[in-house]
């Protein structure tokens, strides 16, 4: 810690219980060995927020400051840590031990111990926040604005579910669910090369999908994927179940071929019921996908979001921590969410727009 460390406390938003999340003043802690203290610049606001908050405790530990998709700049550090102050940033999130087989083996997201920032410990829906240098990537070189690096953390995640799948170029595949996580996932499909049939309900998120490079859309209930598949003529390599629904996964698995890979990337809170005979004789593979692997999905992401100048189609307005419940929490939980993907800034009273163009 500097000696001339202006703050002691920061507002934060912190989750006491479902439906109880306040923005209050918490104390700032000094950096710890291996430990930084990040001044936040924006943070994503994610569906597993919206969960927490009306149904939590699910994975939190109560109380806890949420958040886990920040962009910040390094303003401290502990005893050990290389990460220069006045670095820009981007968090991982997931903390991992890198001791355990998973760990040793490059698979951190699946660590024995695993901790998420902003869901068991204090995360970056603050001023500001103390992690592990570990969790943190050092971007000050990618030549991007903050508000564009606070999708890195959604962005890495749908990179991850890619490279899961196997996707490469010259393969043909279908996402269902052009939301939060689907929307990156087109943009990180597509850059592998893929052909992209995009399926939602909404023809906004479709123009969106369009937007980022799919080649083909469909508005689910107007026709099945099946039927839109055959109409193209694609037989598809990779399909993603990004909506979480049975619906969407029943018509992943009517549309699948043999030999096709299937994600699930959206989770199935019910339980399927599954006609294994059946899958083995079609040499289904199934993969499952968590998170990201910190070292190789973070800076790929970081990557990808350099792909694009403007990404307002995905995060337009900037809000306020005080607007986190009204304005952010409350209407995806309506499933009313105005943008694919809500970004605060602890440092403004009103909305601004965001800015994404680099310069
Ligand atoms: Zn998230
Ligand atoms: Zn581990």
């Amino acid at each position: 810690m500097t000696p001339d460390t202006p703050l002691t406390t920061t507002r934060a938003a912190v989750l006491h219980a479902a439906g109880d999340l306040r923005v209050e003043e918490r104390e700032i802690r000094p950096p710890g060995p291996g430990e930084v203290l990040v001044r936040v610049s924006v943070c994503g606001v994610c569906g597993s927020d919206a969960t927490e908050f009306s149904r939590g405790p699910v994975l939190t530990v109560l109380p806890v400051t949420l958040g886990h998709e920040f962009a910040g700049v390094v303003e401290a550090v502990g005893e050990g840590v290389r990460l220069p102050v006045g670095a820009s940033v981007v968090c991982g999130a997931g903390i991992s031990c890198g001791t355990c087989k998973p760990c040793r083996n490059g698979r951190t997201n699946l660590c024995r111990s695993y901790r998420t920032a902003g869901l068991q410990v204090d995360g970056g829906l603050a001023g500001h926040v103390v992690v592990p240098e570990s969790i943190l990537l050092d971007v000050s070189d990618a030549g991007l604005p903050p508000d564009t690096l606070g999708l890195a953390q959604p962005m890495s995640i749908a990179v991850h579910a890619v490279s899961r799948s196997g996707l490469t170029a010259g393969q043909d595949a279908v996402i269902v669910g052009v939301g939060g996580i689907g929307a990156f996932l087109v943009h990180a499909a597509v850059a592998t090369g893929a052909r992209v049939l995009a399926v939602d309900r909404s023809p906004e998120r479709l123009a969106l999908a369009a937007t980022l490079g799919a080649a083909a859309t469909s508005e689910a209930g107007s026709a099945s994927v099946r039927e839109r598949l055959d109409e193209l003529g694609w037989e598809v390599d990779v399909l993603f179940e990004v909506s979480g629904s049975a619906a969407g996964l029943a018509e992943v698995l009517e549309a699948a071929q043999p030999g096709a890979t299937i994600v699930p990337v959206g989770i199935q809170r019910g339980d399927v019921e599954v006609p294994l005979g059946h899958w083995t004789l079609r040499e289904y593979l199934i993969v499952g996908t968590v998170a990201h692997a910190f070292a190789e999905d973070l800076p790929r992401a970081v990557e990808l979001l350099g792909a694009r100048t403007d990404w307002s189609d995905i995060a337009e307005e900037v809000l306020p921590l005080s607007g986190v419940v009204a304005d952010a929490l409350e209407p995806m939980l309506r499933g009313a969410s105005r943008q694919v993907k809500t970004l605060i800034d602890p440092w403004i009273d009103a909305p601004r727009p965001a800015v994404h163009a680099a310069g």
